[in-house]
């Protein structure tokens, strides 16, 4: 049988987690071969590590067969020892009357020292997904923080707006979710993002030909994935934590075990790619193998789409120049 693999969840007693990590304990993320020692992440506040001890007594009596070991933790030096891979959710919210860059400043704060944490602690090869919002510009803080790593080991979530478009055009040409390939979504995992089925098929059908409707595109399809968020919230008086968190099992899971050529959407460190500066962490189609992602190439851009992705990159770039001087 499989050596267990290190798996550090942050913000692990949150909702996102509570959504989470049943599903990693049953080898939802990383194969149903592969056992897992859990190492969770809270802030050390009282009330938060006492939820986090019931939570894992939750996780002990789902008896997971794949459960190897679990450890709670306050402070991302212990708790990133040895790492596989990491999914950082904890985030600060914006708290009432809290201005765009004091949300910024803060969670730069946390992330400078989560990216710190890695560098010193974590495998070589570690995984890092960030869930927490703002989660590119928190990505890339990470990133930068944790020179010792190779830069493309983090990544922030897109998945969930790439699962809401999908899911979009499924109802909308009532044809099964599983039959859409090659989509992708631009940019930043905010409602600036664009979400392109340009490319996508359907047996081998162009779904942009099977809808045949740019308005449709433009105001039904793209606001509708880039607000589904706050239209959750504002139906279920709560955030959309589950498939937040199912979102990011398919994020890792693809990562990890490969997509067999297929697309997904993931956010990543740019090389260059379609013009994004290098290092910009960007929503871009890629394919995995090997435990390797590879940004997809050489796709034409037209002047709606170049629109689009420059609105996105706009805001990613304001952002980062936002945390620029705390790195
Ligand atoms: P959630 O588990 O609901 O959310 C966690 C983070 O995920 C937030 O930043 C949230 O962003 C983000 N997120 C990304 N995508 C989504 C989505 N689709 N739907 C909802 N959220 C999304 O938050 P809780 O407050 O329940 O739990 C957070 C936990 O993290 C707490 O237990 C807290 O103690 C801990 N924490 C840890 C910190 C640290 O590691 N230093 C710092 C602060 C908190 P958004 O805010 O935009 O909704």
């Amino acid at each position: 049988s499989k050596k267990p693999v290190r798996v550090a969840v942050t913000g692990a007693a949150g909702q996102i987690g509570y959504a989470l990590l049943f599903r990693i304990a049953s080898g939802e993320m990383l194969g149903k071969d592969q056992p897992v020692i859990l190492q969770l992440l809270e802030i050390p506040d009282e009330k938060a590590q006492k939820a986090l001890k019931g939570v894992m007594m939750e996780l002990e009596d789902c008896a997971f067969p794949l459960l190897a070991g679990m450890e709670a933790h306050g402070s991302p030096e212990t708790g990133f020892k040895d790492t596989d891979y990491a999914l950082l959710v904890g985030a600060r919210p914006r708290g009432p009357g809290m201005e765009r860059a004091d949300l910024l400043a803060a969670n730069a704060q946390i992330f400078t020292a989560q990216g710190k944490a890695l560098d010193k602690a974590a495998s070589r090869d570690v995984k890092v997904l960030v869930v927490g919002n703002p989660a590119n510009t928190n990505a890339y803080i990470a990133m930068k923080s944790a020179p010792s790593l190779k830069r493309e080991n983090f990544t922030a979530m897109l998945r969930l707006d790439h699962n809401r478009a999908l899911s979009q055009i499924a109802a909308k040409t009532g044809k099964p979710v599983a039959s859409i390939k090659s989509l992708c979504v631009w940019g930043n995992h905010s409602p600036t993002m664009y979400a392109d089925y340009r490319f996508a098929t359907i047996d081998g059908k162009s779904v942009k030909d099977m809808i045949n409707d740019q308005v449709w595109n433009k105001d039904v399809f793209l606001p509708t994935v880039g607000k589904r968020g706050a239209a959750i919230i504002e139906a279920r008086g709560l955030s959309s934590a589950a498939s937040a968190a199912n979102a990011a099992i398919d994020h890792m899971r693809d990562w990890a075990l490969g997509t067999k050529g297929e697309w997904v959407t993931m956010g990543v460190p740019s090389n260059g790619e379609y013009g994004i500066p290098k290092d910009v962490m960007f929503g871009f189609p890629v394919t995995t193998e090997g435990g390797q992602y590879k940004i997809v190439e050489g796709l034409p851009i037209d002047a709606f789409s170049q629109e689009c992705i420059n609105k996105t990159l706009a805001e990613l770039q304001g952002e980062q120049d936002g945390v620029k001087h705390l790195l």
